[in-house]
């Protein structure tokens, strides 16, 4: 698998802020990956190092294998990037905007025509060309700036808070279109709306306070190594029982009624604990309703990453 950007100990300072620190990620061609934070945890300082817009401090990034500070324009000519506040000139229309920036980025004259009528119908600006972009709404707006960034067909698309500011709609729209893009470059967008990312991406790379707190795919990120057993009836001894297996913690009951009683295992290390609990439902000759694994939201994960930090 070829790895498309390489992020090693990244560190970057204000002054006294050290805003990110030690920051180390892979993130693999073809992948939709987001990065979640909380306001203030560093997102918009990774991108703006891995655009080649700011120096860090100390490590290293490469994009595309490329090493982002020693070869800034093969890097820039991969990469599209949305900034967080796009420059966008309001009195300019649609298609001047974006021969204007097909100008900047050297596009040649003949593949001009193709790579802008490819972004604007990848972004749905077909109807809206000779607008000037003031006059368009704020999602539509979103998708010039997204425009511009894949205008000349990067491998890799970055994403700076794309859905910030849009009204819920507008947000399933673009939502749909980075996935859409996904099948011609690897996506990197930063987001502090964690349905978003659960939405969108593979995988989810954690940043709070300037350090990665959680790099995984979201269903690897989502198991927990708690199990939910439910039995037909309420026996003596299930909490004892349970507790001598090793890598329970604890048992919880949780509901019981006729013909049901719930109780959670709580396990200590990362392994699935159903195996284990099912040997002792047959070995005790309970009656099983129902032994599943629990599943934790990105929500549930994210609020505990944040709070223990
Ligand atoms: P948000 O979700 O609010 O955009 P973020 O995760 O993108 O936040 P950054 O903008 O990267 O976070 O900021 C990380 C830290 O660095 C914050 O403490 C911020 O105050 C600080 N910071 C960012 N830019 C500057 C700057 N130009 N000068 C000084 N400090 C800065």
């Amino acid at each position: 698998l070829w790895v498309m950007i390489k992020v090693a100990s990244l560190t970057k300072r204000y002054g006294e802020i050290e805003a990110l620190r030690r920051v180390e990620f892979d993130v693999a061609s073809g992948d939709i990956v987001g990065l979640l934070g909380p306001n203030g945890a560093g997102k918009s300082t990774t991108i703006r190092c891995l655009t080649g817009f700011f120096h860090p401090d100390e490590g290293e990034i490469t994009v595309d294998g490329l090493n982002v500070l020693e070869r800034p324009s093969e890097v820039q000519a991969r990469v599209g990037y949305l900034p967080e506040n796009t420059p966008l000139y309001s009195d300019m229309t649609v298609q001047g905007y974006l021969r204007m920036i097909a100008d900047l980025r050297g596009v040649p004259e003949s593949e001009k025509l193709a790579l802008i009528s490819g972004a604007v119908f990848a972004t749905g600006l077909d109807q809206r060309l000779t607008q000037p972009i003031g006059q368009l709404s704020k999602g539509f707006r979103q998708r010039v700036g997204i425009a511009q960034a894949i205008l000349h067909r990067p491998r890799l698309l970055i994403l700076d808070e794309p859905t910030i500011g849009l009204d819920p709609t507008q947000v399933v729209e673009i939502r749909n279109l980075i996935k859409s893009l996904a099948s011609h470059s690897t996506i990197l967008f930063s987001s502090h709306i964690l349905s978003e990312v659960e939405a969108v991406c593979d995988r989810v790379i954690i940043l709070i306070n300037g350090e990665v707190k959680a790099d995984a795919r979201l269903e690897e990120l989502a198991q927990s190594q708690d199990a939910t057993l439910v039995l037909q009836e309420n026996v003596e001894g299930v909490e004892k029982n349970l507790l001598s297996l090793s890598g329970v913690n604890q048992v919880v009951p949780l509901r019981t009624s006729e013909g049901y009683a719930e109780f959670r295992v709580v396990g200590e290390s990362k392994f699935d604990l159903c195996p284990a609990v099912f040997d002792v439902v047959r070995r005790e000759g309970w009656s099983l309703r129902e032994l599943r694994r629990d599943v934790r939201t990105l929500e549930t994960v994210f609020t505990e990453l944040v709070n223990s930090a």
